[in-house]
């Protein structure tokens, strides 16, 4: 059998992060987010994250040459030879191709999720994260018991300084322009499955499940 590889694409808020780690743990494949990485980065204050720190915080794409670097490196990692899953990566053509080389002979697929601006604004505006364990919150749908303490660990809610609604509006704007055109890009090589992103995540699970097919 080749290596699976599922590439998630859409809108930032559309879910891609919680379906990966649900479908990480139901196929027992290895999931990579560039914006985890990235985030790690900012936090260590190493060279990639003194780059990227600018362009993280205020919602635009952080160079190609830098994301690219850092992504091929971390798939040289061993826990990535048998398949992985992949969120926010790639994002314009250019990573889609730098990507192209390195899937070369494996089964991959692109998983789409599909949602609407407004959907987006408010799940990512009223999203709060868990400063210690990551989970993630919405103050609306998914409220903790105690405000702004961690169900589990107990930690505190903040909120992701790129998940204000200026900078979630500039996220926007920046997927719109470049990485829309992946959508077509996928679709002609025949590898594009679409799903609805624009309601309960449960939902979304549940559709792929029903649907999707390697
Ligand atoms: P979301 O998909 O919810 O917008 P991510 O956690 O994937 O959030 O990304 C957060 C930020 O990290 C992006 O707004 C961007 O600045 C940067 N980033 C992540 N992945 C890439 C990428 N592939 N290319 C350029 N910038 C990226
Ligand atoms: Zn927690």
């Amino acid at each position: 059998m080749r290596k699976r590889v599922l590439i998630l694409l859409g809108p930032p808020g559309a879910g891609k992060g919680t379906v990966g780690n649900s479908l990480s743990k139901q196929w027992g494949i290895p999931i990579i987010s560039s914006g985890d990485i990235l985030r790690e980065h900012l936090k260590a204050n190493t060279d990639i994250g003194n780059i990227a720190k600018k362009y993280v915080e205020s919602g635009e794409l952080v160079p190609d040459d830098v994301v690219e670097g850092m992504i091929a490196d971390e798939l040289k990692k061993t826990i990535y030879a048998n398949g992985f899953i992949i969120d926010g990566f790639p994002r314009t053509v250019n990573q889609a191709k730098m990507l192209d080389k390195i899937i070369e002979n494996t089964n991959t697929k692109v998983l789409y999720l599909k949602a609407d601006d407004d959907f987006l604004v408010n799940r990512l505006s009223k999203r709060r994260v868990c400063e210690g364990c990551g989970k993630t919150y919405h103050l609306i749908n998914i409220s903790p018991q105690k405000e702004g303490i961690c169900d589990i660990c107990g930690g505190k809610l903040i909120q992701r300084a790129d998940d204000r609604e200026d900078v979630v509006r500039r996220r926007l704007a920046a997927y719109k322009e470049l990485t829309t055109p992946l959508i077509e890009y996928y679709d002609r090589k025949k590898i594009l499955f679409s799903v609805n992103g624009n309601g309960e995540l449960i939902d979304t699970l549940t559709e792929i499940k029903k649907t999707f097919e390697w």
